[in-house]
């Protein structure tokens, strides 16, 4: 037991070391910004949460099948082996990572937690990413665009003039979709400074840029949730692996709220054969921004083309004279682009993901045929 003036001692540190971060970050509590029935929520707990701590050899627990190995049994919910590679490669404690099905799940489960249905909402850059939209629409949340300048980019206070009481996050995709470009930092921090919920950062991109990630500023930053994906520079796409790196406060109510088996078992064994071998992914993002700058070179010298906007990611943005007409003539000629002449300050423009030598020169072999 601890005397009196040692408890009151405690007491004043713990309050003096709060009031300090209070000041330098307006974060509310994360009590105040989390769903009431979310903080409340006392999760499944599945039979292999319960044995911890014990070499176990025969299990009876989970009225699995006894045959069939390996897929009988249920995979790891907290995904651990995953974790460890995850950890290694993105320098991210584990208790800063969360695992999903695909971004998807990870762009899902922050509306879930954080916003009432009918009362909060979410701010936006605009364009960018379509799933941030969705899922505000599936959850039945208010979402606030607000437009991106002529350079794609955005001021901190543009985003942070769009917020109110109700405003729970913010979200930010850097480098962007479909745009292209990083999203200049020091609007990120301003908006990690200022803002009092939660900032999030879509860096499915980020191996491809030459920006320093996010990730690496996450003990700054309590109110950040950073997202990655397999499905990019991994190219392991087919997989559905997402992440979010986040403090671990944060992280432990995404594991409370998501599916308690959220990762199968094949994804888990093929995530952990990839994350063995980074040297692969680095040969293929240097292959691929190499590839990246002769493409943009090219289309500049398309009669056709009339502007291609920087990028950072494994895609550009090319303004066309007549994206619409221009995309139906790739479709007969078997080449799917992406077509977003229909987003806002986006007018005419296609966005062609970099492929392989052969295919990106067939690409330009049927532009210049047009
Ligand atoms: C492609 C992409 C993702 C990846 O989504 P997954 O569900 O992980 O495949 C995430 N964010 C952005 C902005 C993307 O363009």
């Amino acid at each position: 037991m601890k005397c009196v003036c040692c408890r009151y001692l405690s007491f004043i540190i713990f309050h003096l070391s709060f009031s300090v971060l209070a000041r330098a970050y307006l974060m509310k509590d994360l009590k105040e910004l989390c769903r009431k029935n979310i903080w409340e929520l006392s999760p499944y707990s599945s039979a292999r949460n319960e044995y911890s701590g014990h070499v176990a050899r025969v299990f009876l627990d989970a009225n699995e099948n006894p045959y069939n190995a390996p897929y009988n049994r249920y995979p790891d919910p907290l995904q651990q082996e995953v974790k460890t590679l995850v950890s290694k490669v993105k320098g991210v404690p584990v208790d800063n990572i969360f695992l999903g099905n695909g971004s998807d799940e990870a762009i899902d489960l922050p509306y879930r937690i954080f916003c009432r249905p009918g009362i909060d909402n979410v701010v936006a850059i605009e364009p960018t990413y379509g799933m941030y939209k969705v899922c505000a629409d599936i959850n039945d949340v208010e979402y606030r665009p607000v437009l991106l300048d002529e350079h794609f980019q955005i001021t901190a206070s543009k985003l942070l003039d769009a917020c109110d009481d109700n405003t729970k996050i913010i979200w930010i995709c850097s480098p962007n979709n479909p745009t292209g470009n990083n999203i200049n930092r020091e609007a990120i921090e301003e908006v990690l400074q200022k803002f009092n919920g939660i900032v999030i950062i879509d860096e499915a991109y980020s191996d491809f840029s030459n920006e320093k990630p996010m990730r690496a500023e996450l003990r700054k930053h309590p109110n950040m949730i950073v997202l990655n994906t397999m499905s990019k520079a991994w190219g392991c796409a087919a997989i559905r692996l997402g992440m979010a790196f986040a403090s671990k406060e944060i992280i432990d109510i995404f594991n409370k709220v998501k599916y308690p088996y959220n990762v199968n078992l094949l994804t888990q064994k093929q995530a952990i054969e990839a994350l063995k071998d980074p040297f692969a992914v680095d040969k293929w993002v240097k292959i691929l921004i190499q590839e990246r700058s002769q493409l943009m070179s090219t289309f500049l010298e398309l009669p056709i083309c009339e502007k291609v906007y920087p990028s950072n990611a494994n895609f550009f943005l090319a303004k066309m004279t007549d994206a619409q007409s221009i995309y139906d003539y790739l479709v007969e000629k078997g080449i799917i682009v992406r077509n977003r002449s229909r987003i806002q300050l986006c007018g005419n423009c296609l966005r062609i993901t970099i492929g392989t030598k052969s295919e990106n020169t067939e690409l330009v072999g049927a532009l210049r045929n047009y």
